[in-house]
Order: structure tokens, then C-alpha cells, then sequence
């Protein structure tokens, strides 16, 4: 897959145990390491993430048949569901609807029965494993992230994930309650926005997170179906402009779990995303149960790839400078929007060879890269966690260096580095990005310089 084109490796935390996802980590970072690339891990906490109990092969579930449902973790079966939900028979109410596996079966309850709900089957389908229970988020009393959540944390903060993944966040507050040190001292954080209150809390949840994740399955049961294209393209606008990576999740190759090739409709949909502007586009089921994931991660690779080159470069930057420039209220962010314009309109017009940003936290190569400049991003950083989090990035090529010290010697090394790697030739013009203080959060010089 890491030859496929895979960038990033998300661990799903609600599929599996911790020790089995560690021992996993482990895999993929040796994996990772062996083929010498720069990949990022993404664990994916579950928050009040609620599943059935697990089906012994495959059930087939009948339109307008009767199905118990009950608390707890037991197996489940075509005619009853064990939920692991504690609170399910506290939180709904009758009528409620339920959708199964990312929305392909609905269920309505019906009536109590003593310890259990019944529920009608509206439209039917197959189960199998243990799939994922959407239960609208303004009846969940278990809030994110869950005490559950910060145990997995701190286990994989303990071996230095990379990214961290919340389910369901409502706010910027969730966010902040992980408590993590800001990246790259800790691992960037991924909002997921899979709630209507996500929805109504966008920009505050996207300033208080590293990057966001459109968790289409989820989301997709909470608003109307014919809304979500609409809020896909709404929060990558408002990440990107941000500078925050924003991830296009579920179902993008959703039919090859099962077949060798996507229907026309999927292959739309990933070219869409990447008109929309995302930085990433997700698997899930594809290659975590489907019969061929290599072939899965190539024919996304290939599909991404060919609509990058009818992408709107211009149109794009055209809006972003629009949305950026207006009243700009911090100094720190309207002094970054004004030098990452300069270098795209220096980039574009001079047609220098690079983008050289030197970064310790990633910032300025995130801030560069919302403009989608057609030359490439090398984003230099000392912090090997930078390096595997900018993995996530759009169009940026993630390379360590040495040290950040004093910046004149720091830029030739830079240059020298992207020279011997074959980025860049001898005097060619390339443009320079940088923070001049430390602290990260400002990208305050720019720099003309030919490669030596
Ligand atoms: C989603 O709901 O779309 C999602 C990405 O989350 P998960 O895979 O955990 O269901």
C-alpha cells in the first residue's frame, strides 16, 4: 500500500484492542521505515462510538421484520442486536431512527419490551462483523472525548503517534480537553466532524484542532443526505483557508471491498474531492476488509492524480486571497496570509523551481500550501514528527533536516539537501519560507535565493 501511494495509515480504534492496534503501529512504522518514507500514523480514538455486538458470519436483515435491541456487549443475531451503549434505553425515545453500517440499514423503534427496545426494520440489508450504530447526536449523553478515549491516548502518545484522531466532537472545547502539548511536541489533532453541533461550531472547532476529517458516515446519518455534498465543500473551504488539512472520508471506493473496479460514480467522487480543494482523501472498509487493498490505494492514487491536473490553480487562489484579506484581525495571521501571497505570486509569475520552507511545527508549509501553487512545496523541518505530519499535507514534500539554527546556514543546508535529493539544479531560482523567531505561528520572511 505504501507503494500504492498511501501517505498516511489511520489505526481505528473502535475496531480492534489496544495491544493488537499497537502491535500494528509497530508494523506500519517498520513498514514505514524499511521503505524509507515519511509516512504518518493516525489513530482514530472511537469517542461515544457505539457498535453492535458481533454477528457470527453474515445476517441478513428483512425490510419490516422486528429486531430486539438490548445494552451490552454480547453477540448479536438477524433477530436481536446487542448494543454497546450503556444508556440506550435511558437516551431514545420511540420513533427514533437508527442507521446501521453507514446508513444502508434504518431501523425505527417501535416499542418497550420490558428490558428491551423493538425496533421495525425500515430498509433491510446484511450484516456482518460489528457494525457501527448511528444514533443521533443530540440524544448521546456520553460526551468526547470518552474516559475510554484518553487511556488509548496516552498509550499511543507513549510511543509517539504521529496524529490523533476525535470522534464526534461538538466544540472546540472536546478539543481542548485532550490536552495534548500543541504539535509537534504532540501529535496533531483531527477533528471529525460527524455532528450537526460540529457543524454549527466549524470555525471554532477548526482553530482549536491541527486538521479535520469530513467523517462522511456519520455525518451523513445526522443531516440530510442531499446537505452533505454542501457541508464537504463548506468545511474543506473554511480548513484550507485556515490552514488546516482537511480529510475526505467514507465510501470514496466504497463497491471494490468487493470488486476489482470503482463504479463511475466513485471515481467522480474522489475527482470532486480534489476539485473541492481536500488535502486528503481516506479509505476505510476498502482496504481494512476488502479484497484488494493495493489495488484499492492505486486506482485512488491514479484518480487523485488525474484530477490534479484539471484542478483550477488560478480560480483557487483567486477566492482564497479574497477570503483571507479581509479585516484581518490577528497580526501574526495577517502577516503569514500576506508573505504565503507574495511567495505564490512569486512562485507563479518568476516560475522559481521550489518552494523552500523551512518549519519546525509545519506551519509555514501548511500556510503555503493553501494557495495549491503549482511548483513544489519542500517542507523542511528538524522534527521527525513534522516530517511524518506533513504527510497529510497538500502538495508538500516532507524532508528532515539537521537542525534549525541560525537561518543563513540553515537555508543553505536546506538548499544543499534539495539539491543533492534532486528537487532542484544548480541556480535554480527558488523562493524561501520561513518563521524568523522560534515560536512557531508566524511566517514573517521570504527570500529569492538560486540553488548553489
Ligand atoms: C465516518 O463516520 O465517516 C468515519 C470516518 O468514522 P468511522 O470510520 O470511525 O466510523
Amino acid at each position: 500500500m505504501i507503494d500504492a501511494g498511501m501517505d498516511v495509515a489511520r489505526l481505528n480504534l473502535s475496531q480492534t484492542s489496544l495491544e493488537r492496534a499497537l502491535e500494528r503501529y509497530h508494523r506500519v512504522r517498520g513498514a514505514a521505515e524499511a521503505a524509507r518514507v515519511p509516512l504518518g500514523i493516525l489513530v482514530d480514538l472511537p469517542g461515544p462510538k457505539i457498535r453492535l455486538g458481533a454477528f457470527e458470519g453474515a445476517a441478513v436483515i428483512e425490510g419490516g421484520s422486528l429486531i430486539r435491541l438490548t445494552p451490552g456487549d454480547g453477540k448479536s443475531t438477524a433477530e436481536a442486536f446487542t448494543v454497546n451503549y450503556p444508556n440506550l434505553l435511558t437516551d431514545l425515545r420511540l420513533g427514533d431512527r437508527l442507521t446501521l453500517g453507514d446508513g444502508s440499514i434504518l431501523l425505527e423503534i417501535d416499542h418497550i419490551d420490558a428490558d428491551a427496545f423493538i425496533a421495525r426494520v425500515i430498509f433491510g440489508g446484511t450484516l456482518q462483523g460489528r457494525p457501527g450504530v448511528h444514533i443521533p447526536s443530540d440524544r448521546l449523553t456520553l460526551n468526547s472525548p470518552t474516559d475510554q478515549d484518553l487511556r488509548l491516548l496516552d498509550a499511543f502518545v507513549a510511543v509517539g503517534v504521529d496524529m490523533v484522531a476525535l470522534s464526534f466532537v461538538r466544540s472546540a472545547h472536546d478539543i481542548r480537553r485532550v490536552g495534548l502539548e500543541p504539535a509537534p511536541r504532540g501529535p496533531l489533532v483531527v477533528a471529525k466532524i460527524e455532528t450537526r453541533a460540529a457543524i454549527e461550531n466549524l470555525d471554532g472547532i477548526i482553530a482549536a484542532s491541527g486538521a479535520v476529517m469530513i467523517a462522511r458516515g456519520d455525518l451523513g446519518s445526522e443531516c440530510s443526505i442531499e446537505d452533505l455534498p454542501h457541508h464537504q465543500k463548506e468545511i474543506i473551504t473554511r480548513c484550507v483557508a485556515l490552514g488546516r488539512p482537511a480529510i475526505t472520508a467514507t465510501q470514496m471506493l466504497e463497491s471494490m471491498i468487493s470488486a476489482p473496479s470503482p463504479t463511475r460514480a466513485e471515481a467522480s467522487d474522489i475527482a470532486n474531492a480534489v476539485f473541492d480543494g481536500t488535502s486528503a482523501i481516506m479509505l476505510s472498509a476498502e482496504t481494512a476488509i476488502g479484497i484488494d487493498p493495493v489495488n484499492v490505494v492505486s486506482t485512488m492514487a491514479r484518480i487523485a492524480r488525474r484530477a490534479d491536473q484539471a484542478f483550477d490553480y488560478d480560480g483557487w487562489a483567486s477566492s482564497l486571497r479574497k477570503a483571507q484579506l479581509q479585516e484581518p484581525t490577528q497580526v501574526d495571521a495577517a502577516v503569514t496570509d500576506v508573505m504565503t501571497m507574495a511567495t505564490w505570486r512569486a512562485a507563479t509569475d518568476i516560475g522559481v523551481k521550489a518552494i523552500v520552507c523551512i518549519s519546525r511545527s509545519g506551519f509555514t508549509v501548511r500556510a503555503i500550501a493553501r494557495f495549491r501553487p503549482q511548483i513544489q512545496i519542500l517542507g523542511f523541518s528538524p522534527e521527525e514528527r513534522t516530517v511524518r505530519q506533513l504527510s497529510l499535507s497538500w502538495g508538500a514534500t516532507p524532508l528532515l533536516i539537521d537542525a534549525i539554527d541560525d537561518m543563513e546556514s540553515t537555508v543553505q543546508r536546506a538548499l544543499r539537501s534539495a539539491r543533492d535529493g534532486g528537487y532542484i539544479k544548480p541556480g535554480d531560482l527558488v523562493a524561501v519560507l520561513a518563521g524568523s523567531s522560534a515560536t512557531a505561528g508566524m511566517t514573517d520572511t521570504l527570500r529569492m535565493l538560486r540553488c548553489p
